[in-house]
């Protein structure tokens, strides 16, 4: 099993990337935004309680996120890997799904983590709240919330996982195409390995 987290600030490509890489090496994309946008959408008692969060741009308990990715690993013990996009979002969330997959037999092989400017990204977000109709795409000062709150909770997540040397940096700045051969050629190196 080949897990890879896709790491980076709000706007940096994650999604986008993901559904390609996932569908390039077979792996499950597990994405905690969009799991919790399903929620919302069912309009479950999780989901109302998530979307007043999200809406102001701060990060969902803990617990909530962790206990999303427990059961979606549980629901697939065939995968070949799973695509981790948005998640984890804390050090007590690297520290929880270190442990979950621990029970798996199994670990992180990578943390491929996104570089983008700052105004790059402020820019980006707006401009897919044109079209996403995601609501925190739509007010610049929730879009701005939300990089303050990686910088206060997220961004410490690179440095846990530097401690266990898994971390490499992609220019997150670039066509789509070039972002994702950058990141492919990471993943393949340690594939043949
Ligand atoms: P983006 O990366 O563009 O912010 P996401 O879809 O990953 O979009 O996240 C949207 C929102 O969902 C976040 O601002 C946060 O409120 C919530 N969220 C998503 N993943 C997590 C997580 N792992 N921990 C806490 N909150 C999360």
């Amino acid at each position: 099993m080949f897990n890879i987290i896709l790491f980076g600030p709000p706007g940096s490509g994650k999604g986008t990337q993901s559904a390609r890489l996932v569908e390039q090496y077979g792996l499950i994309h597990l994405s905690t935004g969009d799991l919790l946008r399903s929620e919302i959408s069912r309009k479950t008692a999780l989901g109302m309680e998530a979307k007043a969060i999200m809406d102001r741009g701060e990060l969902v308990p803990d617990a909530v996120v962790v206990g999303m990715i427990a059961s979606a690993l549980d629901h697939n013990p065939m995968a070949k890997g799973f695509l981790f996009d948005g998640f984890p979002r804390t050090v007590a969330q690297s520290e929880a799904l270190d442990n979950l997959l621990h029970q798996k037999k199994t670990s992180i092989g990578v943390v491929l983590a996104m570089q983008v400017s700052e105004e790059e990204l402020v820019k980006r977000l707006l401009n897919r709240g044109l079209t996403s109709g995601r609501s925190d795409d739509n007010s610049e000062e929730v879009v701005r919330a939300r990089i303050v709150e990686y910088h206060k909770k997220t961004s410490v997540v690179a440095d846990y996982y530097r401690k266990f040397d898994k971390v490499v940096e992609i220019k997150g700045e670039g066509s789509v195409e070039e972002i994702l051969l950058l990141l492919c050629s990471e993943i393949d190196k340690r594939l043949s390995n």
